[in-house]
């Protein structure tokens, strides 16, 4: 079977957030109360008016072949959308995908070649470096320390770029740190790219609308126009409307490269779904009031829960400006002792003692490109989220060091 299996194949593995999906489940299968504290889903339901007009496309026989790169009235939202983001695109201009990871994968497929680099900045989501290295390209992370708030800045970007760059990913917010690039770091990074005419951004504005205190997350090609011929701008539904099982994201860009994307989905998927096409459309013109409403709820939650990590000894946490998720610092817990006399020496062994111990799930920053810290989603209900962190403490106080 091994021989079966492509190169390809063996270049990526299954995503840490699906492996550990799976083992939690089965933890719970076994009878255990496990607080799933790794994923990336939002515990709000989908808005009612979005899934009545799902229904509706339904009963009204919207059940065929949608075009490839989109129905022509949600096109036209995503453009609305984007138009209110400072970014005016044209129809040919978009495409929807299902959900923006495929967009992302469209785009690395259509533009890397064996070799091509795509400059990551680490803390980063996963799948940018696997899916640069489905499409034959070379993922070059770039370490964002925590001084520098996990953001990306202007002399590191101009150390990592080669003659083989072809993409720099902007994501903001920033998943899995929650950090925030304001215009002015967005303007620094674009200034660095001035000098680099052929190199590419891909910006992932997935958690735009979840930003807290006032905060705004700017995407890149409205602050600096000069890039916009060269950006592809990435979000979705998913995150802004508690939308993730429904699987439509889109992607804003120049036609050429919409076009060579459009076809690469039209010989792999066809495109998304008819019906979910006709709930993003009801959630990107209905009304807008329940995304302000839910960020204002994830901030209360990111405070309480954030301050109770930080009172577990060996715990840091800063709180986040956007996402919602607590990169959390374990640095205080490497070289401990747990209860049954293993050595914790990796984030990787936070995570799976924290899961064997206590019944909570989180991602080891291992997966994430920054060690050693974990990473803990704050999306679950308030009483979850106290639960989860009075377990937490326990496990790092019984460990012996820690
Ligand atoms: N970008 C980032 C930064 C993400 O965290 C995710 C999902 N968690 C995605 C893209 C993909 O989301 P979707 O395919 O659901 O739109």
């Amino acid at each position: 079977m091994a021989e079966f299996l492509s190169p390809r194949a063996s270049r990526i593995e299954a995503s840490p957030a699906s492996v550990l999906r799976r083992r939690a489940r089965e933890l719970r299968a076994a009878g255990r109360d496990v607080i799933e504290l790794s994923s990336g889903d939002l515990d709000f339901p989908t808005p009612e008016h979005v899934t009545a007009a799902a229904h509706r496309a339904a009963q009204r026989g919207e059940t065929r072949y949608t075009n490839v790169d989109g129905t022509p009235e949600l096109k036209d939202a995503v453009r609305e959308t984007f138009r209110q983001n400072g970014l005016a695109y044209a129809r040919n201009e978009i495409i929807i995908c299902n959900g923006s990871t495929q967009a992302l994968a469209n785009a690395f497929l259509a533009t890397l070649r064996d070799g091509d680099e795509v400059i990551v900045p680490a803390p980063y989501w996963a799948p940018y470096l696997a899916q640069t290295r489905l499409a034959d390209g070379t993922p070059v992370p770039v370490p964002c320390p925590q001084n520098n708030g996990f953001k990306l800045n202007a002399e590191d970007l101009r150390a990592a770029i080669t003659a083989q760059t072809r993409w720099v990913v902007i994501n903001n917010p920033v998943n899995p740190s929650g950090a925030v690039y304001t215009s002015a770091e967005l303007s620094a990074i674009a200034a660095v790219l001035k000098d680099h005419p052929d190199i590419w951004v891909l910006a992932d504005g997935l958690y735009e609308r979840i930003v807290f205190n006032g905060c705004s997350a700017p995407t890149i090609a409205a602050v600096e126009p000069r890039l916009k011929e060269r950006t592809l701008t990435v979000s979705g539904v998913a995150k802004t409307y508690a939308m993730m099982g429904w699987r439509v994201g889109y992607a804003g860009g120049p036609a050429p490269l919409i076009d060579a994307m459009t076809n690469i989905q039209s010989q792999t998927t066809s495109g998304a779904s008819s019906i979910s096409q006709a709930a993003a459309l009801a959630a990107l013109t209905g009304p807008q009031d329940l995304i302000a409403e839910r960020a204002a709820i994830l901030a209360r939650r990111r405070d309480t829960f954030i301050a109770s990590l930080n009172r577990c000894p060996g715990l840091s946490c800063p709180y986040p400006d956007g996402t919602f998720y607590a990169l959390v610092s374990c640095a205080g817990l490497i070289g401990a002792k747990t209860p049954v006399g293993s050595r914790i020496e990796t984030d990787r062994d936070v995570a799976a003692y924290l899961l064997e111990a206590v019944d909570v799930a989180v991602v080891a920053g291992a997966d994430c490109g920054v060690s050693p810290h974990v990473r803990a989603s704050f999306a679950l209900p308030a009483e979850r989220l106290a639960e989860a962190a009075a377990r937490i403490e326990r496990a790092c106080v019984a460990l012996n060091g820690g």
